[in-house]
């Protein structure tokens, strides 16, 4: 059994050194466990805090520790009432490796004959639903109104964007690079797509939304917040998901504190910003998304991408990649056929 466990906390950015690839047993399946065979690994941007000892809404993953992680994995040998060899599961309690031990805590059935089951960790797993769910119940976007989204080709970014697009918005998204822009635009269908890490982002942006900002989805912080905060409009709403542009800081930014200026403009545009994590805000609700999102996802009205990294090993390389933009949609890693 392959395990990549966490060999010390990075300070900036994560590099192999933290990592370290371990080979043991395989466990014993006691009464009232099953013994998982994880096929795909999800790699997501919330493994940066796991890895730090920060304060933070979860617990860090200790020294030594597996990393851990949701994965599809497939029923080896069950001594759990309900479960049976062969089932497909989706396990939130999972970690990058080869099997997992598991008493059915935090596993849900897939169906067997799931045609894509990687997809369960993305646009039809925690992702989407993050998308989803901040995009509607927090942004409350209204046909005509014009929402913006950064991260715009990775697996929240992309659901938030068609699912404004299918509620009646103007779509603008952001992204590091032009193949991505081409992407939102041509595949996904946003009215527009900027290039962060091209020099004009504030002239783009102020061009691409000519009425100002109803809705902005907070995936990345940093310079793409600077651009939008003067655009946004009276009453517009923000869902604080993520601050990707930032899980490597080792300080604060330089220059002077904006943060006079935000609490004015949130006061005086009467600007609502609220944060949420997926699970904690929302998890009664996933029922009712895979509902509304696998039917979207089957008809080809929400396309999906994913960005397949094959084996285990691969994993660590894949995930400092993530931070530093190299994945081009829903990172998974293969790790079983
Ligand atoms: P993605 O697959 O989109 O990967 C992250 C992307 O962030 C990169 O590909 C890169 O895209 C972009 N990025 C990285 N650094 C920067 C930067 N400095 N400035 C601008 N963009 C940057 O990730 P997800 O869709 O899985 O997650 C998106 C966000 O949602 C993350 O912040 C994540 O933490 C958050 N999240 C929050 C949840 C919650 O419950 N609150 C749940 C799930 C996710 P590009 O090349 O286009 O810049």
């Amino acid at each position: 059994n392959r395990q990549i466990l966490l060999a010390s906390r990075p300070v900036g950015a994560p590099t192999a050194a933290n990592f370290n690839l371990v080979e043991t047993a395989i466990p014993a399946v006691g009464t009232g466990q099953m013994l998982l065979r994880n096929r795909w690994m999800s790699l997501d941007p919330y493994m940066r805090g796991r890895m730090s000892d920060a304060k933070s809404y979860a617990d860090p993953v200790p020294v030594g520790g597996v990393m851990t992680c949701a994965t599809v994995s497939e029923v080896l040998e069950s001594k759990l009432d309900g479960y049976a060899a062969g089932d497909l599961v989706m396990s939130f309690a999972s970690g990058w490796q080869d099997y997992t031990l598991s008493d059915g805590a935090m596993v849900f059935r897939l169906d067997n004959n799931m045609k894509e089951p990687s997809q369960a960790l993305g646009v039809l797993g925690m992702p989407g639903f993050t998308g989803y769910m901040g995009l509607t119940d927090i942004g409350q976007p209204k046909a005509g109104e014009t929402v913006v989204v950064a991260a715009a080709t990775g697996p929240v970014g992309t659901v938030v964007g068609q699912v404004a697009k299918l509620m009646g918005c103007r779509v603008v998204g952001v992204a590091g690079g032009a193949d991505k822009c081409r992407y939102a635009v041509e595949e996904l269908g946003f009215d527009a797509c900027i290039d962060h890490k091209a020099d004009d982002l504030n002239d783009k942006l102020i061009a691409a939304c000519p009425k100002g900002i109803d809705v902005y989805f907070e995936n990345v912080g940093g310079k793409v917040f600077d651009a939008v905060m003067p655009l946004l409009n009276p009453h517009a709403r923000i869902p604080l998901c993520g601050l990707i542009a930032q899980y490597n800081a080792t300080e604060l930014p330089a220059g002077p504190d904006r943060l006079p200026q935000l609490m004015r403009l949130m006061l005086s545009q009467r600007i609502r910003m609220q944060g949420f994590i997926i699970f904690d805000n929302y998890g009664h609700c996933f029922p009712d998304f895979l509902k509304t999102m696998t039917p979207w996802v089957e008809s080809g009205k929400v396309r999906v991408k994913e960005d397949r990294v094959e084996g285990l090993e691969n994993a660590p390389e894949a995930f400092i990649g993530l931070l530093e933009g190299k994945n081009f949609g829903k990172l998974v890693v293969k790790i079983a056929d």
